[in-house]
């Protein structure tokens, strides 16, 4: 990134020596990530980050549908991110049928819900690949083979931006026309992200203007972000493996040791365990407010969140557990534990002392003296 950052300073779309040094760093750009994502480099078009590309997919392709004639559907599920939900609610109210389909106890999308929540005239479904808050993964490929039955003519959304830490997208996602990504979920910079276009799926802009990425996300490139964004996905895609089974040891270290550390029944794990991110451990501690816990583990220096982090300081009851059934009184007592390249065992097992005598502290509990 650091040469677009100091000193070439050349605009992608000009004609000129500087110019083309930036346009040849994109195009570049867009092959990596296109082999990491399984796509063509013409069907990447990058954006300014994960909701814009969610923004872009759904109301691009329902807009362009209707435009076309072909139907006024929207089908989506209850636990999405609200970059999607909130795409979807606005082409609510602008007209068009809006459908969110249920999950299980894990987070799970329920098939049976979804293929009634299908028509003729469906134009967009979107459904995520692994959910922010409990790590879930759903069943995308059982999902297009609903779609192709129900829905022939309505196009496969997936906000793939969680997962892509974590699971092999271009694999997970084949069946998607559409893949929304963003690279700050990979080690990349914050504020740019990429939606897999494939070819066939049509979309109108959302954002107007000089007719960048094939007159579908107009405006500037961010050539130093959409850099540093296709390095971090190849290097993402090259230690994946590995960084995943090592993750997982350590989200299970932390998930064990919180159990050993707390009598029985004073923790529980929220989401699939069958299929949930390895870098996820998230937790019920019945009878502690999470956000009390959450103060005592920032000031003994654990960030951790309740909800989503997303909405920034927002500390409402999750959408994602109220639709797993969690009894508003879980949801409030559940916190996210999240991992990361950087994260060791030494700092697992400190995390693990901090969250063992938080809670035991914020629920009334005698805490064992250790003589050693
Ligand atoms: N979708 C999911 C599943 C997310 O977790 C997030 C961010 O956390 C987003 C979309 C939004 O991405 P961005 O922060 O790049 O706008």
């Amino acid at each position: 990134m650091l040469p677009f950052l100091q000193g070439s300073f050349g605009n992608p779309s000009g004609q000129h020596a500087q110019a083309r040094v930036a346009k040849t760093a994109i195009e570049e750009a867009r092959e990596q990530v296109a082999a990491a994502l399984g796509a063509k480099p013409a069907e990447i078009i990058f954006t300014g980050g994960g909701t814009e590309a969610d923004n872009l997919a759904i109301k691009g392709a329902a807009r362009s549908a209707r435009d076309r004639g072909f139907g006024d559907g929207v089908v989506t599920t209850a636990v999405e991110h609200h970059a999607v939900l909130h795409s979807c609610e606005r082409l609510g109210r602008d007209g068009f049928r809006v459908a969110k389909v249920g999950v299980d106890g894990n987070g799970v999308l329920d098939l049976d819900a979804l293929a009634a929540a299908l028509d003729e005239r469906t134009t967009v479904v979107s459904v995520m690949l692994a959910n922010n808050e409990v790590g879930t993964v759903q069943p995308l490929s059982a999902v297009a083979g609903v779609l192709a039955e129900r829905s022939p003519r309505a196009v496969l959304h997936t906000d793939a931006v969680q997962a892509a830490a974590w699971l092999d997208v271009a694999a997970a996602a084949a069946d998607a026309a559409l893949i929304a990504v963003s690279a700050h979920k990979f080690g990349g910079p914050k504020g740019v992200g990429a939606l897999v276009v494939r070819q066939g799926a049509k979309l109108v802009p959302v954002i107007d203007g000089g007719g960048q990425e094939r007159d579908l996300r107009s405006g500037t490139h961010n050539v130093a972000g959409i850099v540093g964004m296709a390095a971090a996905l190849t290097a993402t895609v090259a230690h994946r493996a590995e960084e995943a089974a090592r993750v997982a040891a350590l989200r299970d270290r932390l998930a064990d040791g919180i159990a050993a550390g707390l009598p029985d029944g004073a923790v529980r794990t929220n989401g699939d365990p069958a299929t949930k991110l390895v870098n996820n451990c998230h937790v019920a501690f019945p009878g502690v407010e999470a956000e009390a816990l959450l103060l005592l583990l920032d000031r003994d220096g654990v960030c951790a969140s309740a909800g989503s982090s997303c909405a920034s300081g927002a500390l409402e009851p999750s959408h994602v557990l109220a639709a797993m059934g969690l009894p508003v009184e879980l949801a409030r007592s559940s916190v996210r534990l999240t991992l990361g390249w950087p994260s060791t065992e030494a700092e697992v097992d400190e995390a693990v002392a901090v969250i063992t005598a938080g809670v035991d502290r914020l629920a009334g509990r005698a805490r064992r003296v250790s003589t050693g």
